[in-house]
């Protein structure tokens, strides 16, 4: 888990970027940009006195989230993963059942589905998108199946048509993982707007960020209600302290809240800056012997949470070799997430299940540095020592 946490996570904030040590550079993997609104936000929530959940600032970054993502409802939440349980209990996910999520995600996509007492099934990931590979679907399929949960790996978007056409032939609910996919298109269409229910992380290293938050998106208005009562212990209309179901406190407060509303001010410029530093990337690397460079399919707007390398074969020496040279230049990288079959905590259950394509991506795969804040001049840089590491091999 430690390799996921940004253990000291400083803040850019445009004008007051840190000193930069010219003798000893580093560029770490990703940092939050907050480049609006959120001290001015913050301190007036402060000095209003809203510091937990209630008041106006959280319907407010949630009416403006839904509409940045096309959607009609949503419902804030503590962080991604709980966003993602919140959606699988409201839809009455539970013991007994079992849900499809793809065996390259983040660790957090299967232990949501373990809090409600149901079970993961694995799909194998495909090279062309990295995405949970659409035609295994129907094979993990059985009579306990209650919902497919597509993950927008790195932010390209899963295709959602197949998706949603596999759905409705088995009566399925579909819960996306967006939780890297903020601003990500699909044939047009938003992100956030598609599938039952979508699930967005606000963690400090996504493209939009509350420090830790999450939310869930949909378009039917009694999800929308359901969950938001599940988020809040579950109280009812007639009588205070009554409860007739379990809920839980996924609440946000008002101070996370009030950084959301700034940073979804700044919504497309904080996708854009992830696309352009995407293209400057692949464009200095084009031609790198035995690099597979992110895709991105015709249908496809993708946002670039990380901008994710693969190094094959035939670059002549081995990923983790590639991040520890780059590692003696400055330059922070991180390597791809590790399967659910893999994870000791889930590996009994796929004891003779492969998805090589899912084992493929997590040998050869790391992403390089990925902030919005990224300068020009330090992705040269990055791209630079590659190409140097990469010539010295000859
Ligand atoms: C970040 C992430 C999550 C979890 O979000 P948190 O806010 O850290 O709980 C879930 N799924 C994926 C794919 C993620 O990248």
């Amino acid at each position: 888990m430690s390799n996921f946490i940004l253990k000291d996570i400083k803040i850019i904030i445009p004008g007051h970027e840190p000193k930069i040590n010219k003798e000893k550079r580093f560029i770490p993997v990703c940092e939050p940009y907050l480049c609006g609104n959120e001290l001015k936000y913050v301190t007036r929530c402060v000095r209003e006195g809203w510091i937990s959940s209630i008041g106006k600032y959280v319907e407010e970054f949630e009416s403006k989230f839904a509409k940045a993502c096309g959607a009609k409802y949503a419902v804030a939440c503590s962080n991604g993963t709980t966003a993602l349980h919140l959606a699988l209990a409201t839809l009455g996910i539970g013991p007994g059942d079992e849900v499809i999520i793809p065996a390259f995600t983040m660790i957090a996509s299967g232990n949501a589905v373990t809090y409600t007492g149901a079970m993961f099934k694995l799909v194998d990931s495909e090279m062309a998108t990295w995405n949970m590979d659409v035609s295994q679907i129907e094979k993990a399929i059985t009579k306990r199946t209650k919902a497919i949960m597509p993950v927008h790996t790195y932010g390209h978007p899963v295709d959602m048509d197949k998706i949603l056409k596999i759905a409705r032939k088995h009566k399925l609910y579909v819960v996306e993982d967006a939780a890297e996919a903020h601003g990500a298109l699909y044939k047009g269409r938003k992100i956030g707007s598609i599938g039952d229910f979508s699930c967005f992380s606000f963690y400090a290293n996504k493209i939009i960020t509350t420090g830790e938050g999450g939310m869930l998106t949909t378009n039917n208005r009694k999800l929308a209600e359901k969950a938001r009562t599940l988020r809040g212990h579950a109280f009812s209309e007639e009588r205070h302290f009554w409860h007739k179901q379990v809920g839980f406190n996924y609440r946000m407060t008002s101070l996370q809240a009030a950084v959301g509303i700034a940073q979804t001010e700044k919504f497309s410029q904080l996708v854009s800056l992830r696309r352009s530093h995407a293209r400057l990337y692949s464009s200095l690397l084009n031609g790198v012997k035995g690099l597979t460079l992110p895709p991105e399919a015709s249908w496809a707007k993708n946002v670039f949470w990380m901008y994710g390398v693969l190094v094959e074969d035939s670059f002549g020496m081995t990923r983790d070799e590639l991040r520890r040279e780059l590692a003696k230049t400055g330059v922070e990288t991180r390597s791809f997430f590790v399967p659910l079959h893999f994870q000791p905590v889930y590996a009994g259950n796929f004891r003779n299940q492969r998805f090589p394509v899912a084992e493929e991506l997590c040998r050869k795969g790391f992403y390089l540095p990925s902030s919005s804040g990224l300068t020009k001049n330090e992705i040269t840089y990055i791209t630079s020592c590659i190409k140097n590491i990469a010539s010295n091999l000859k």
